[in-house]
């Protein structure tokens, strides 16, 4: 008999967050990490000599707080601060856009005044579907199941709850949440908006790690998945974890730990080892086997039943559908050491912008242009690219007086037409990149002392990023809430009786969450009985 309850595929902040509930519970936890630190995608690195960054994930907002408060993570070290003003839009004609507390009604003025008035009825019909949405993301979906045994009963009940929640909306707001699942942002914007600087805003949140214009039937979902979060209690705002990314894996990591979760690095898993239609297990690349009476997955889905599980424990059809999964956010993520900060010629010096997600991207005609390229010919002549400072809210990051920045760009292609490599194209694109924020911010590129740049290639290799997918999958409707990771599978449990998901391909998807973790620990703590007897 396996001494361990649950073995754990990867030290994500998911699956951090799974075994710190499984631990809770009562159940004897191991987690096993093939990198040599802990947090996945959410983590902390030196990426230049005295300069250090949240490498990959870089701003908090979705982090749950029940997650938050259930899991202590302020005592295991976590603060997390608000960005001084939220957002920074600079336009090349000089105007520009700033939102933030007391800053957004003004600064839209400028540009248009009918949509000051438009903005605050749109922020307010999104606010009331991210509230519903907030409600949705600590519930399994509903599952569908075949026949009418006790898990259709169980199920049923589960989409009557679900129902309950959609039940608060008004007619209105039930047609706005179709709109929101199903149409472009594209669209929906430009019937609303005047303003290409007040479009960009809203639609450069659908186009995060979202290879698609914003005029793709879908997009809105994402924006709206961009806005659920909160920051200390203050709704849809984006704020920093002192310490970068990693502080938040780091207490998780803690929180874990502190209830008697064992957390193994540089362990590979090579196999899930079923035994008679069972997951009983992993084998590592190492040779070493980890026996366990249940495995909950942090990996990317199509990872794991394409390259983990052994083809032959999956059903043919399964198998089948896992390997159309569809990845590919089409981002490439920078870190940058700066000898000084940057001075935007649409608003010269320091200020509180520059705390912000400052966008270059500055209509909704440029991001769907830079998707076009993209396509064609693997990256855009004018990129899309969102710069945050952090090092201005936390001196623990860069030597006193130098700074760090992360760059985020959209619309590179997963994997470059005409066979060609990011191995062989990467500082050509990063070089592009540092171009286009020194278009807006003259003297950028001269005061980059080095940089980290990672392609999609890179993402995928270092973190087991499929396709450099920073969701662990599109968040396209037939990837999304029941479907996720596939219609019959969204309450967190495999085909492989004992094998369970717990990552970022599992409702309600990417983003530093820790929902996938709360979720999936409460269905394996309530199969306890039937997987332990
Ligand atoms: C560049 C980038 C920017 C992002 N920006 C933000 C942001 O600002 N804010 C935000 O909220 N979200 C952001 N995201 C999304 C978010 O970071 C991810 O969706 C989330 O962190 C995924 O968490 P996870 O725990 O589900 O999976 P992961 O973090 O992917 O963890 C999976 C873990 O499994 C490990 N693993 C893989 N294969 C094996 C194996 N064979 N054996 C053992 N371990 C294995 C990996 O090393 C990894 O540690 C970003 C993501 C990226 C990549």
């Amino acid at each position: 008999m396996a001494e361990l309850d649950v073995v754990i595929i990867g030290a994500g902040h998911n699956g951090l967050t799974c075994a710190a509930y499984l631990a809770m519970g009562g159940l004897k936890v191991k987690v096993v990490e093939r990198r040599k630190v802990v947090g996945g995608a959410a983590v902390t690195e030196e990426f230049h000599p005295g300069f250090r960054n949240s490498v990959a994930a870089y701003t908090v907002s979705l982090l749950n707080p029940k997650v938050i408060a259930d899991l202590k993570l302020a005592d295991h070290g976590l603060t997390i601060v608000e960005r001084r003003a939220q957002n920074f839009l600079p336009a090349p004609d000089g105007s520009y856009l700033l939102t933030g507390e007391g800053r957004t009604r003004d600064s839209i003025a400028k540009l248009s005044q009918r949509d000051v008035a438009a903005h605050d009825a749109f922020a307010g019909e999104l606010e009331a579907i991210a509230d519903v949405l907030r409600k949705l993301v600590l519930r399994a979906p509903p599952n569908i199941v075949e026949g009418f045994g006790l898990s259709a009963v169980s199920e049923g009940f589960n989409a009557l709850g679900t129902a309950n929640v959609l039940r608060g909306l008004s007619l209105d707001d039930k047609r706005m949440l179709l709109d929101l699942m199903t149409r472009s942002a594209g669209e929906m914007l430009d019937e609303r908006f005047e303003s290409d600087l007040v479009k960009a805003l809203f639609g450069f949140d659908a186009i995060v790690g979202n290879y698609a214009s914003p005029y793709t039937p879908g997009s809105a979902y994402v924006m709206l998945h961009h806005a659920f979060g909160e920051v200390n209690g203050r709704k849809g705002v984006w704020g920093h974890a002192i310490g970068g990314m990693g502080a938040i894996s780091r207490a998780m990591a803690g929180a874990a730990r502190a209830h008697g979760a064992e957390i193994e690095t540089e362990a590979a898993v090579r196999e899930v080892i079923v035994e008679n239609g069972r997951a009983v297990g992993i084998l590592l690349d190492d040779g070493r086997t980890v026996r366990a009476r249940a495995v909950a997955a942090n990996v990317n889905p199509k990872l794991l039943y394409t390259r983990l599980v052994p083809a032959d424990a999956l059903p043919d059809k399964f198998l089948a559908r896992m390997k159309n999964w569809r990845n590919g956010s089409g981002t490439l993520r920078m870190n940058v050491a700066l000898s000084k900060l940057p001075s935007f010629t649409a608003l010269p010096g320091d200020g509180n912008h520059l705390t912000s997600g400052i966008i270059i991207a500055p209509s909704l005609a440029y991001m769907e242009r830079a998707y076009d390229d993209a396509r064609a010919s693997g990256w855009s002549r004018e990129p899309v690219v969102e710069m945050l400072i952090p090092s201005l809210l936390d001196d623990t990051l860069a030597p006193k007086g130098a700074h760090v920045a992360s760059l985020f760009c959209q619309h590179v292609a997963p994997e470059l037409p005409a066979g060609r490599s990011w191995d062989d194209h990467r500082d050509e694109v990063a070089d592009l990149m540092i171009a286009t924020v020194d278009k807006y911010a003259p003297g950028f590129a001269e005061s980059v002392l080095g940089r980290q740049v990672l392609t999609p290639l890179d993402l995928e290799r270092e973190f087991g990023l499929l396709g450099g997918d920073i969701f662990h999958g599109a968040l396209t409707l037939n990837q999304l809430f029941s479907a996720r990771p596939m219609l019959g599978h969204a309450d967190y449990r495999a085909p492989i009786k004992g094998l369970y998901h717990c990552g970022s391909g599992a409702h309600p998807g990417g983003g530093v969450t820790g929902a996938v973790g709360h979720n999936a620990a409460k269905v394996i703590l309530r199969d306890q009985r039937a997987l332990f007897g």
